[in-house]
Formats: C-alpha cells, structure tokens, sequence
C-alpha cells in the first residue's frame, strides 16, 4: 500500500490544502494528514480544533486520515510507514523553500521522496495566514475556505462577545493581556479591535475559560466542557466559582 505524508499547520485548513488533499489521495492508497502541534509559533486554533477542521474538510474523500504530529516529519513518515510526503508549492518563493526542506529530507531518510503538487491556478493566492486576517477584519472569505470552516471561523470571532448575563464579577479584565476587555455602560464589553483570541494557558480563548458564569459565549468547536473549565479557574486562581 503506498501511503503518503501531507503535513502542515493547518490554521486553518483552506480550499488550496483541500484541493492538494484531493489530488494526493487519487495518487496514493492512503493520505495521512499530519496537523502539527506547532509549539513555535501561536495559533489562532487549537490542535483539537484544526484537526476537527480537516476532517470536517475531507469527510467525503476516501482514505484520508487525520494524525497530530510533532517533531521531524521524516520521523514521522518512518513511523507511518509512507514513501513520500507531500508539498503544495503555490509559486517560486515556495518552491525555492520546498527544494531546501526536500533535499534536506533526503539526507535524513533517502527512501522517502517529497512529492511536489501545484493547487489550481485559482486558488493558488489563498494562504491560511490571508484567511485569518481577512476573517478577524470581518471580511468574505467564503472564497477561500469550504463553508464549514467559513461557519467556524464566524463562530470563534462571535465567541468574544460578552452576555448581558455578566455578573460584573471583573474576573476576565485583569487578566486580559490586550486590555481589550471594558466596562461599557453597565456590562464588561470586548473591543474585538483589540482582542487577539489569544489563549494564555488555556486551550481557548483566556477570557473564555475564565469567565465563571459563561456569559460568553462558548464556541461549539471548544473541546472541553463548562464543568472543566470551572475546574481550571478555580485550580488557577485558587477562588472558588459559584
Ligand atoms: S481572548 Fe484574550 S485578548 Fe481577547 S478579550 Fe479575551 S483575554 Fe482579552
Ligand atoms: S468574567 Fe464573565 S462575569 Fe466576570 S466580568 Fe468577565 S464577562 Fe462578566
């Protein structure tokens, strides 16, 4: 069985990843997605999340997996048993990059071959980091990425609202390293010009975790639940949560 290695962050996954996935799995018998965990770099999504998004993304496409990696990904390749990975190369900027990462790749594990494709002439201007700075400004990016992840991308910025349930408790401002959050005319407010989703040690957005009473909103996507969350608070700051 010929299995292939398509590796990449993934944040999010776009309509180019989707259209390399497609074309790779009618090239090979199986096509082992490696999502990255990423530890250098912030990521707009979690690991959980990003996964989640591919495999919403590839739902129809037969012999497809999704697997976190970490580390080399000739490592991975190995322990997967694939004989070739994976590049989408958009333009000769990529490409110059591609050559170094594959031939160095071949030092390290010469029975594996790097595997170049080109997305559709069309979708070839489409990067992950283009979707989240067209998403977070509100724009269109429908264009860009399947509607699933259209909706989710909607989803996470409308998370950071906060509910007229705001018990003023002031839990989430002193903790906001954006200063983002405000007291508006009677209620906390989030200025989402300000707001970076970041996730301080939390596996979503800081305020969101913290908040003890929900009153904002919990994205669908989020992973864990309410009852943990309370636990996370109460460990970290060592108060109690009604
Ligand atoms: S997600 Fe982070 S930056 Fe945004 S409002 Fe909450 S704490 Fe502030
Ligand atoms: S943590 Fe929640 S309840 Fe407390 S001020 Fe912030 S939004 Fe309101």
């Amino acid at each position: 069985m010929r299995v292939v290695v398509y590796p990449g962050t993934f944040d999010p996954v776009t309509l180019g990843h989707e259209d390399i996935l497609k074309r790779a799995a009618q090239l090979f018998d199986q096509v082992l997605v490696g999502v990255a965990v990423a530890h250098h770099k912030q990521t707009r999504f979690t690991l959980d999340q990003r996964m989640a998004m591919v495999t919403t993304a590839m739902a129809d496409v037969p012999r497809v997996r999704v697997l976190p990696f970490d580390g080399l990904i000739m490592d991975f390749c190995l322990k997967h048993s694939a004989s070739a990975v994976i590049r989408g190369v958009r333009n000769l900027t990529d490409y110059d990059f591609e050559a170094q990462m594959a031939a160095m790749n071949r030092k390290l594990a010469p029975t594996i071959d790097t595997v170049i494709l080109l997305p559709q002439p069309d979708l070839q201007c489409i990067s992950s980091t283009l979707v989240r700075e067209i998403s977070k400004l509100g724009g269109d990016v429908s264009g860009m990425v399947s509607p699933a992840i259209a909706q989710a991308l909607k989803g996470c910025v409308m998370a950071l609202t906060i509910t007229d349930e705001c018990i003023n408790c002031d839990v989430c401002e002193p903790e906001c390293p954006n200063e983002a959050i405000y007291m508006g005319a009677e209620i906390y407010e989030i200025d989402p010009n300000k707001c970076t989703e970041c996730v301080g040690h939390f596996d979503e957005p800081q305020c969101v975790a913290l908040c003890p009473v929900a009153c904002i909103p919990v994205h669908p996507n989020f992973i864990e639940t309410r009852l943990q969350l309370l636990d996370k608070y109460e460990r970290l700051t060592g108060k109690k949560a009604d």
